[in-house]
């Protein structure tokens, strides 16, 4: 009896310590189950918030591009930045409007205007090459390759003294010479009607002392649009049309002084797909005469044989009967 009872007794520790081991055991693996699932909900957590993130993202950017689309053809159409969130607002926006494509482009707030087409409908078209912000050290080339085409343009220019050799031999080739302010400083110009009379003075007298032009025309630094965001335009364009001044803003821009740098071809296709896009008989090109702007010259060749090989359309520099195309 005694003997069975130590068996037993030893049995029964035997079978607490197998227990304990396999408690141990169990611990483990729970400790161990454990530091997974604590690595893991991390890691599951930040990659699912990686892919929401992601996806969060791609709208956002899906978004952004159709806004700077919709924005881009609304500008095209003829709508500028504020007079868009203004009509978008109140909804006058009309889908005839948003007909005209081009480029996405960002603004350098130099020359950027939209598209107003002023000019009377018809089948004929007359295109007017218009070149801002000379003369310049690329006037030169300009007028070679007017010259070697037998095409007359339009130039306003600024007050760039030292250049009034370019100026007379604009005037000489038979080109138009406008005004686009003296200093074409924006806070300048248009810091109220005094400074933008004295300023369209300085402009006038620098022309008419270097080529005898009583110059007529002028174009706003970066278009109305531009004085309108500085100054009452009213007040400046009555001004002018009180000097018998004509001003013109332009319905086809080369980009060229807008947005990253346009290589010849990009500026060229803008151009001649917007004038073949156009059903207007007046069609203003924008383009600039400054320095640094090669490929607006190099462009100039195949513009000019685009518009030249248009049935009915024909290329001529801006004169007092030339109609006028203004921005609203
Ligand atoms: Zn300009």
């Amino acid at each position: 009896m005694q003997y069975s009872i130590e068996i037993k007794k030893t049995e029964t520790n035997e079978v607490n310590k197998g227990d304990r081991r396999k408690r141990i055991e169990l611990l483990k693996r729970l400790i161990v189950a454990s530091a997974v699932v604590l690595l893991l909900i991390p890691s599951v957590l930040s990659t699912v918030a990686l892919v929401r993130i992601r996806s969060i993202e791609q709208s956002v950017s899906d978004t952004q591009d159709m806004i700077a689309d919709m924005y881009d053809k609304l500008e095209a159409a003829g709508l500028s930045g504020s007079e868009l969130e203004t009509r978008y607002s109140t909804g006058t926006v009309q889908n005839s409007e948003i007909s005209v494509s081009s480029d996405v482009y960002m603004s350098e707030g130099e020359d950027y205007g939209t598209l107003i087409y002023d000019g009377s409908e018809g089948v004929n078209k007359t295109v007017y090459l218009t070149f801002d912000d000379g003369p310049s050290a690329g006037t030169d080339e300009i007028l070679d390759v007017l010259k070697k085409y037998n095409v007359k343009a339009t130039f306003f220019v600024n007050g760039h003294e030292g250049y009034e050799e370019e100026l007379k031999r604009m005037a000489r080739e038979g080109h138009t010479i406008g005004m686009h302010s003296y200093s074409h400083e924006y806070s300048d110009v248009y810091a109220d009607l005094d400074h933008f009379a004295e300023d369209l003075d300085e402009v006038h007298s620098y022309v008419l002392d270097a080529t005898g032009v009583d110059s007529v025309f002028y174009r706003f630094p970066g278009g109305t649009s531009t004085c309108r965001r500085f100054t009452d335009v009213k007040e400046c364009t009555e001004y002018l049309d009180a000097k018998g001044i004509r001003h013109y803003d332009w319905n086809v821009s080369a980009d060229d002084s807008v947005g990253r740098k346009k290589s010849a071809s990009e500026i060229s296709d803008k151009v001649i797909g917007d004038i073949e896009r156009s059903d207007k008989s007046t069609i203003i090109v924008l383009l600039h005469d400054a320095p640094g702007k090669k490929t607006t010259i190099e462009a100039l060749p195949a513009i000019i044989e685009a518009v030249r090989s248009m049935d009915g359309t024909e290329l001529a520099p801006i004169t007092e009967s030339t109609e006028p195309v203004y921005f609203k």
